[in-house]
């Protein structure tokens, strides 16, 4: 039983480099967080050790008592978070959750509707080498190339034209609110269900910013790890318990075996966290600090160096920057900000000229900084540093200074 330090130097090496990264540098990958201390340590338990396969009280194992307690626990609140008959805490992964859901609606071969990936739709949305795409007849939809925004009368003709049997709302990187209401009367003139994945910005609905697609759809997938705030991991959510059988036995035995508890009790504990006051505030930050960014990134020098931001602004955690306008590509943007201490990812724009691997954008999110403490005034500063770091010339060491202070003022995990 000899600590990590001592057992595998290696390992804890890059366990603590990477500990220092993310203390020194600005985390702003939009669908990151920082996960509380005791989210922390729940995963790291014990529970671990513990094979589970079943749900609680319906296990095929013995010992199973104390996990039953915390996966209990883990239902009862994100149940109550969201206001869903059904759950199910044990997706491995939001990828997951994705599969058991669609396998739970839809048989292979059946037609789906879901926003283009170039658009900002998800791999498990009906990518062509994703599971999602190979096994299923994916028509995608798209944004207005205009107006940045899901292109409804596209979605409602499509949805005639194919009959689809699922359609799927949301996306990876979309900086507005969907009308979870005309997505639901698209649904149900054709005979469709309708499956919202609210990975991004389910912490946005917890604390109640967002829309809630929990009464419109009949399933909701999300992650635990983006705005939410928990472990990485994946739930499916259902305003009724319709589905419960097939969802059940769709993530097990269907595509998983053993649930990870250690995992589902440090989602439990991240429940907890997201009912709370200072989680509220902390998402009203997030979505402020991305509003911020906004701001800066469509101010005049920004749009002379040939920045602009997607649909103009943005309502949610995120905002998705046009490069198409700038000497800068996607990956030199990256890298650019990267030097500086912020760490992003360039992400396509809808029509993109450039190859995926380069694209003309990035996407910027705020709720890492946000959990950190960042308040207006440092997404202001940070704002600043990015539009400045964009500009034709820039001067690297005394924006990498302004960030440095920034990191230094809002302390991360201090004592780990
Ligand atoms: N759904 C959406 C909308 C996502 O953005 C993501 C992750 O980026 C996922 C699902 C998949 O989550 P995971 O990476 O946990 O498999």
């Amino acid at each position: 039983n000899q600590p990590l330090h001592e057992l595998d130097p290696e390992v804890a090496a890059a366990v603590d480099a990477e500990l220092e990264r993310q203390q020194s540098t600005l985390e702003m990958i939009a669908s990151e967080n920082f996960a509380p201390v005791a989210v922390l340590e729940a995963q790291g338990s014990v529970l671990t050790n513990k094979y589970a396969e079943g749900y609680p009280g319906r296990r095929y194992y013995g010992g199973c008592e104390h996990v039953d307690v915390a996966e209990q626990i883990a239902i009862d609140r994100v149940k109550e978070l969201f206001g869903a008959e059904y759950a199910n805490v044990q997706p491995h992964s939001g990828a997951s959750a994705n599969q058991a859901a669609l396998f739970a609606l839809a048989q292979p071969g059946d037609t789906i509707l879901g926003l283009d990936l170039a658009h900002g739709g998800h791999l498990t949305h009906g990518m062509k080498i994703n599971f999602s795409g190979k096994q299923f007849n994916v028509v995608p939809y798209h944004v207005d190339t205009e107006t940045g925004l899901v292109d409804m009368a596209e979605l409602e003709r499509l949805a005639k034209e194919h009959r689809p049997k699922v359609i799927i709302a949301g996306w990876s990187a979309y900086p507005r609110q969907l009308d979870f209401a005309e997505y639901r009367r698209v649904a149900d003139e054709v005979g469709a269900y309708l499956w919202v994945d609210m990975a991004h910005f389910a912490g946005l609905v917890a604390a109640g910013l967002h829309p809630n697609p929990v009464p419109y759809a009949d399933v909701v997938t999300s992650t635990t790890h983006k705005t939410l705030g928990g472990p990485r991991g994946g739930i499916i959510l259902a305003r009724s318990t319709d589905f419960a059988r097939k969802l059940n036995s769709s993530v097990f035995p269907g595509f998983q075996g053993g649930p990870l508890e250690h995992v589902i009790a440090a989602k439990a504990v991240s429940f907890k966290v997201a009912a709370s006051e200072e989680f509220k505030e902390r998402q009203r930050r997030t979505v402020e600090g991305a509003q911020i960014l906004a701001e800066r990134l469509t101010a005049s020098d920004a749009r002379e160096a040939g920045v602009n931001v997607l649909s103009g602004g943005t309502d949610v955690h995120l905002i998705l920057v046009d490069l198409r306008q700038s000497e800068l590509d996607g990956q030199q943007a990256e890298d650019r900000l990267h030097e500086v201490g912020i760490t992003v990812n360039r992400n396509a724009v809808p029509n993109d000229p450039r190859p995926p691997m380069v694209t003309s954008g990035l996407r910027i999110g705020t709720p890492a900084l946000a959990t950190r403490g960042f308040q207006a005034e440092d997404f202001a500063e940070v704002a600043d540093v990015i539009a400045e770091a964009l500009k034709p010339s820039y001067d690297a060491e005394a924006l990498k200074a302004r960030v440095t202070a920034l990191a230094d003022k809002h302390p991360l995990y201090p004592g780990l």
